[in-house]
């Protein structure tokens, strides 16, 4: 009896203890579901991932569930969004605004359940036939109410709290697919709902945007973690002339208040009649028929998800008959007639096991982080970008932090934040690209160097590096280059998987590149092996202008490598030329002349250069000496116009500017003549205009000489 007295009194006060717990837990969620609310609606800044967030706001719905004394006015269950900001006027709704309950099992018994709910509210025996719905997708992005009064957009509100929105008119003027009239609309009211969205590649094309700001020193300037964070900012936005400049997208998915205009029977009728008024709703929708048919829309959009332009976070399955929809009626925040059946996350939380550093093609260094690996966005990531090495100060990464990896479409997976809260003591102190470096390209160990206003470290050994080998000798062969016809992209490609080009120099290397070592390559003949070998010995007769921009030295384009040539005249001259006297050539600054000289520095890419005149590169004489020659048309500026008789542009081109001169493009008081051929256009008219001098081939030829 005292056992049992005891044992009594000892559940009873277990009991208190997990109801103390319990009533601690919520609290603690509560809190931090608030603050992780404001953040998102308020800022548009979350601080977590949404599927970190729906995790913490199920174990709070869970404990609620089992013990409802714990519920409380402000719980996050209770409430949609949050208030709307004071700086917006507000915007009270007819018909509020509300949220959608999510079904998280991302599984076909995720629809099952809907179905099965819907059923039962509706009373429905299992004999009884399936429940038509309305399927479409769940765009990312953030609620609107659109107010038109006989077909004139009157009024745009957010949503807000559901029952008090903000007055953001202006902003969504700005949308140009939001109809500004509807000419076919006479209602006295008709509130169309709907989704404010970004497109996937008007994100990326406004975070690349604002990469370079901030690269360039524009403060207040930021990325953003997602297209659906930067539309909110946008709409939200106090000066509508930003927001004019965020691309943003618009789908009509509803209505709200309604006065003077016939709601169709069904949502899919309603959404039919919105697109004819000239809204723009989605094609991506069908009727389901049960469970089934929701089952096989999920499937369906899963398989197209990725290549969507735009985010979705799953589908929503809607009970098609508005008159059942008004049978089932609405709980505290959702309506019993809809709900969001999710895909696996876009973004996810994971530890950051260490930074690596990628060379690219062009030489490009990009940080990149090492994951624990995670599923997001419907596969298992364990490398994502984190760009550059501005973006990951600024979003402060460092070795150890808990950070938010978002992989969405064909994207490549990108680190879009730190959860700071969970930062460990040990974590690595701010990240620094060179000193992680030693200031030394991890593949090929040349220095590296960043340009002012540039985001991007690069490596230096252009030539060598074998993480740039593939580009460095597309570029060299090259029809403005070294002009190796056949050598392309396709064909490199296989040169260097099967080991038998490494540099530049190996072109001209016969122990490499011979009929024996080329004709066992796949779709290589004897034909086309013998081709692509008289072609590399034709292209050893070059000029040193096409040498100098072959070599693919960073900034240095055909029109610097003729400067360059014209200038010093020899390839020594130009690698041995101090930075001033780089300086002293037309055109050249202080970025291209420090490009140069990190180029020459090199010995490798010095010896390459001895390598190729060694294997029998060569230009004529007189270019070497170019100097030292006379220039007849040495400071004349000069247009060509019409087709010559005999010269190519190119051709009359290169005479000129071997004689000094310099072809422009359009005709001007400072062009000095005109050489005109067979079917002259305005360029001639303005010459005779301006009344400037007008030189047909044999003069321009004769001109040359002189
Ligand atoms: P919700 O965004 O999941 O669903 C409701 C919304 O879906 C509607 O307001 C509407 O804007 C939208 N929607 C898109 N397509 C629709 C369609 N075809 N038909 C009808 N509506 C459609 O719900 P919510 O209550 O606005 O917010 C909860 C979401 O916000 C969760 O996904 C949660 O993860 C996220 N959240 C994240 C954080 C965070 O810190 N990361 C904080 C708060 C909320």
């Amino acid at each position: 009896m005292q056992d049992a007295f005891d044992f009594g009194q000892g559940g009873a006060a277990e009991g208190r203890v997990q109801e103390g717990r319990a009533a601690r837990r919520c609290a603690e969620l509560r809190t931090l579901l608030n603050r992780y609310a404001h953040a998102y609606y308020v800022c548009d800044a979350p601080e977590v991932p949404d599927a970190e967030y729906d995790r913490l706001y199920r174990e709070l719905e869970a404990l609620e569930a089992a013990d409802p004394s714990l519920i409380e006015a402000d719980s996050p269950t209770r409430r949609v969004g949050a208030a709307p900001l004071t700086a917006f006027a507000p915007v009270r709704h007819a018909v509020p605004m509300l949220s959608i309950r999510t079904e998280t099992d991302t599984t076909a018994g995720g629809a099952q359940a809907f179905d099965g709910r819907v059923r039962r509210e509706l009373g429905l025996s299992d004999e009884a036939a399936p429940v038509e719905y309305a399927a479409e997708l769940k765009f990312d992005g953030l609620a609107i109410s659109l107010r038109y009064e006989q077909g004139i957009l009157v009024q745009a509100a957010t949503r807000g709290d559901g029952e008090t929105g903000e007055d953001v008119t202006a902003n969504i003027r700005t949308i140009g697919q939001i109809p500004l009239r509807l000419p076919d609309c006479h209602a006295d009211v008709l509130e169309v709902r709907g989704e404010v969205y970004m497109r996937r590649d008007d994100f990326e094309a406004l975070n690349e945007r604002q990469r370079l700001l901030i690269a360039a020193g524009a403060r207040n300037e930021k990325t953003f973690v997602n297209p659906r964070n930067a539309a909110a900012g946008a709409v939200r936005q106090l000066d509508s002339a930003i927001a004019a400049k965020r691309p943003l997208s618009f789908y009509a998915y509803g209505v709200g208040e309604v006065r003077g205009w016939t709601v169709p029977s069904t949502h899919c009728g309603l959404l039919d009649a919105l697109a004819a008024l000239g809204l723009p709703v989605c094609e991506h929708r069908v009727v389901a028929s049960g469970a089934a048919g929701l089952v096989a829309f999920h499937q369906k959009i899963a398989m197209v998800r990725d290549d969507l332009p735009f985010d979705i976070d799953g589908v929503v399955y809607k009970v098609n008959d508005r008159a059942l929809q008004e049978r089932l009626g609405y709980v505290t925040r959702e309506p019993r007639w809809a709900v969001a059946h999710k895909y696996p996350a876009q973004e996810q939380m994971t530890q950051l096991l260490d930074i690596d550093i990628q060379v690219g093609r062009t030489g490009k260094l990009t940080p990149v982080a090492k994951l624990a690996p995670v599923f997001v966005g419907g596969t298992t990531v364990s490398n994502a970008t984190l760009h550059n090495e501005d973006e990951a100060r600024r979003k402060d990464v460092r070795v150890g932090d808990t950070v938010i990896v978002r992989r969405a479409g064909d994207v490549i997976p990108e680190v879009v934040g730190v959860v700071l809260d969970l930062r460990p003591a040990n974590a690595s102190p701010q990240f620094d690209l060179y000193r992680h470096l030693d200031g030394r390209c991890p593949v090929c160990a040349s220095p590296i160097a960043r340009e002012a206003g540039e985001a991007d470290w690069r490596c230096t050994g252009g030539l060598t590096c074998p993480a740039q080998r593939k580009q460095a000798l597309l570029h060299f062969a090259g029809r403005r280059a070294m002009d190796i016809e056949g050598l392309g992209d396709k064909l490199v490609e296989q040169l260097v998987d099967a080991g038998l080009l490494a540099s530049v120099a190996d072109i001209y290397d016969t122990e490499r590149l011979n009929l024996a070592t080329l004709t066992p390559l796949e779709r290589m003949g004897e034909k086309s092996a013998q081709n692509l070998l008289d072609a590399i010995e034709r292209s050893k007769a070059t000029s040193l202008p096409r040498f100098l921009y072959a070599l693919g030295i960073r900034h240095v384009g055909e029109a610097t490598a003729k400067d360059l040539a014209r200038h010093f005249g020899t390839i020594e001259r130009v690698m041995s030329a101090s930075i001033e006297a780089l300086l002293e050539v037309t055109d050249v600054g202080p970025i291209v002349a420090e490009s140069l000289r990190h180029f020459f520095d090199q010995p490798q890419h010095v010896a390459i250069v001895q390598q190729l005149r060694a294997a029998g590169v060569h230009w004529p004489d007189t270019e070497g000496v170019a100097a030292d020659l006379p220039r007849p048309l040495l400071g004349k500026t000069v247009v060509l116009t019409g087709t010559l008789p005999t010269l190519s542009r190119d051709e009359a081109k290169a005479l000129i500017e071997a004689a000094g001169g310099k072809v422009s493009g359009s005709v001007s008081a400072k062009t000095h003549f005109v050489v005109a051929g067979e079917a002259a256009g305005s360029k001639l008219d303005n010459a005779h205009r301006l009344g400037i001098e007008v030189l047909d081939e044999p003069a321009l030829l004769k001109r040359l000489q002189s």
